[in-house]
């Protein structure tokens, strides 16, 4: 999308009452479904997976999934809005794939909400970075703007460019979670001389959509090597265990 048409979008959502995230609908406010698509929406609750905040059909929000049971992942504690559904794909694929970029401000309301504890524990906000030609391709980094809107809302500072993809990765879907970290292998790097704003920090890192988890994996082992304190991650939404539902 060109200048002009994200500055005349800019104008008219000024001017218009702010839609439902998921449908046309009119809503008081930025960030808030209609009251149809909220009773559809999958809003993530306990109980989760205490560290990666998969959501789980028994317990409480104390204990962990297999999979954190067995081999625990690098960052700390994940935490996700919405489960990675039919309604969510609504919100998520038109924002990452469609340059709706101001859905940004809305999908931001929700993720502050669900990670209001990290974000009150963070240092600073870092995004999941793209690949260069994704990036030219796509024209933004949806993280990056997810995370200028918590950075404005809640003051925590945001680290732009603090970490590189510096090999693209082929779409990881379909692949397990072995072979996504075999794909992700020295994919993210922090770039140089950001070891001040790093060292010692706790991090939290923004991105769209937790899948397996492998990418906020990596992002973490790069911080973490980097001498981050702490890594945790926040997410719009997450993809269910098919094993838990
Ligand atoms: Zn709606
Ligand atoms: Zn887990």
């Amino acid at each position: 999308m060109n200048l002009i048409a994200i500055a005349g979008r800019a104008v008219l959502d000024t001017l218009l009452p702010p839609n439902c995230l998921a449908c046309d609908a009119p809503v008081d406010a930025d960030g808030q479904f209609c009251l149809t698509c909220f009773r559809a929406a999958n809003f993530i609750s306990s109980p989760f997976c205490a560290q990666c905040g998969v959501p789980l059909p028994f317990g409480d929000a104390t204990g962990f999934c297999t999979a954190c049971a067995h081999a625990p992942p690098l960052f700390h504690a994940a935490r996700a809005a919405l489960r990675y559904d039919a309604l969510t794909k609504r919100l998520i694929l038109p924002f990452k794939y469609a340059d709706r970029t101001e859905f940004a401000r809305g999908i931001a309301v929700l993720m502050a909400r669900a990670g209001a504890a990290l974000l009150a524990s963070a240092d600073a906000l870092v995004p999941v970075p793209l690949h260069q030609a994704r990036l030219r391709q796509r024209g933004y980094n949806q993280s990056v703007l997810l995370g200028a809107e918590l950075a404005r809302r809640t003051g925590v500072p945001l680290l732009r460019d603090a970490l590189a993809r510096v090999k693209p990765t082929a779409p990881l879907g379909g692949l397990g979670l072995e072979a996504r970290q075999a794909a992700l292998a020295g994919a993210i790097i922090m770039r140089p001389g950001r070891d001040l704003e790093i060292n010692h920090k706790n991090l939290l890192l923004i991105d769209d959509v937790m899948t397996s988890g492998a990418t906020a994996n990596a992002c973490a082992a790069a911080l973490l090597n980097a001498g981050a304190a702490r890594v945790d991650v926040l997410t719009a939404a997450r993809v269910a265990d098919p094993r838990y539902e």
